[in-house]
């Protein structure tokens, strides 16, 4: 993959003071008041640069609060008057494009829906044909790094260069902690695809709760991404959206002062290849505690089996073998077999237990 995107450094056109770019604002505009009263907090914390707020809003049933519409961008308006933060909206089509403009709002952005789609993208991009406005892109909600990247070039070959990748985390089938799953090796692979490019991390909609926010942000940080966009709120708890990912500003202020920026730009490479090797290292316990569990299914089948015909549960001649059979397998791949021995007799004691149960319940 070798984009050739014309990027501008994050420096040529905000001002950080050489610290994490920091966005935040509520997931939806909902009245002036909310909108000013979070702004005039949010502009006392130094590191916000930018306010955010959601005037048109993708839901995914049609009679959920789908925004307030343009009256939103007048209230930004407002915000950026009396605050001077810079203010940022989504945009889902060309009428959107419009509007903001029309408005003066700073810095646009795609949503997650939208970059899924890569027509809406192009009509986008072309709406915003010969406009010097930063666009951030946020990351499809599947977990494809060419969509991503497919969304950007596109953006960037309509001759917007001011451009921020926004990694809002990705859509994952099994249980996860998180609303979306980071999946870091994406954004990582994203950095080395595109060096220029500067990456600002979501917490808010990757953790979906307040309780990891800290940790996702310090996480983004060691991984050297440039910011990071979270949603506040002057009262979280009543927001018409995602208010239980929501913060007061106060708190965001708390979260910010607990980050550590480390000065480590050496070892980055080492960070990222940690991350990488990490990522491999849960999808393969995962697999392994699926595999476990199918194997105690199976065994509970084979319980039953046995209770119905009043076999007994140990057989220690078939133990015997499989205790043969196994560390021979075990040890030609490398493993130790003291190791194997604890490991196979804590499965098969695990095992015996289930099916005791089970004729415990005949
Ligand atoms: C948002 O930022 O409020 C939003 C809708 O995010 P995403 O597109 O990442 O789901
Ligand atoms: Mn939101």
């Amino acid at each position: 993959m070798s984009p050739k995107l014309k990027i501008l450094p994050l420096s040529d056109w905000i001002d950080t003071d050489g610290k994490p770019l920091i966005i935040s604002g509520p997931c939806s505009a909902e009245s002036e008041n909310q909108m000013l009263e979070t702004a005039r907090e949010l502009v006392k914390i130094d590191q916000v640069k930018v306010f955010r707020a959601g005037i048109w809003k993708p839901r995914t049933r049609p009679n959920d609060f789908e925004g307030v519409g343009e009256k939103g961008l007048i209230w930004l308006e407002k915000v950026k008057k009396e605050t001077g933060l810079m203010t940022a909206v989504e945009v889902a089509d060309s009428k959107h494009v419009e509007l903001a403009i029309k408005h003066n709002v700073d810095i646009l952005w795609l949503g997650a829906r939208t970059v899924v789609n890569p027509f809406s993208v192009q009509a986008i991009a072309e709406a915003l044909e010969g406009i010097d406005i930063p666009v951030m892109v946020k990351n499809p909600v599947n977990p494809d790094l060419k969509l991503w990247l497919g969304a950007i070039e596109r953006i960037n070959s309509m001759g917007i260069n001011k451009i921020i990748a926004i990694h809002r985390g990705f859509h994952y089938f099994e249980k996860s902690p998180f609303r979306n799953a980071p999946m870091w090796e994406i954004p990582i692979e994203l950095k080395r695809a595109a060096p220029s490019l500067p990456i600002v991390t979501d917490p808010s909609h990757i953790c979906g709760n307040r309780e990891l926010l800290e940790s996702i942000s310090q996480k983004a940080l060691d991984l050297e991404m440039d910011g990071l966009m979270i949603e506040s709120h002057f009262d979280p708890d009543n927001a018409l959206t995602d208010s239980a990912q929501q913060i007061t500003p106060k708190y965001l202020r708390n979260i910010l002062d607990n980050l550590v920026l480390r000065q480590s730009k050496g070892d980055i490479e080492f960070q990222h290849k940690l991350e990488e090797l990490r990522t491999e290292i849960d999808k393969l316990d995962g697999e392994l505690l699926q595999i476990l569990s199918k194997r105690m299914e199976i065994i509970d089948e084979i319980g039953e089996y046995k209770s119905e015909n009043d076999i007994t549960i140990l057989q220690m001649k078939r133990w015997a073998g499989i205790i043969k059979d196994r560390l021979a397998i075990g040890t030609h791949l490398g493993l130790d077999s003291v190791f194997l021995k604890k490991l196979l007799n804590l499965i098969h004691k695990e095992s015996i237990n289930r099916q005791e149960d089970i004729f415990g319940k005949e």
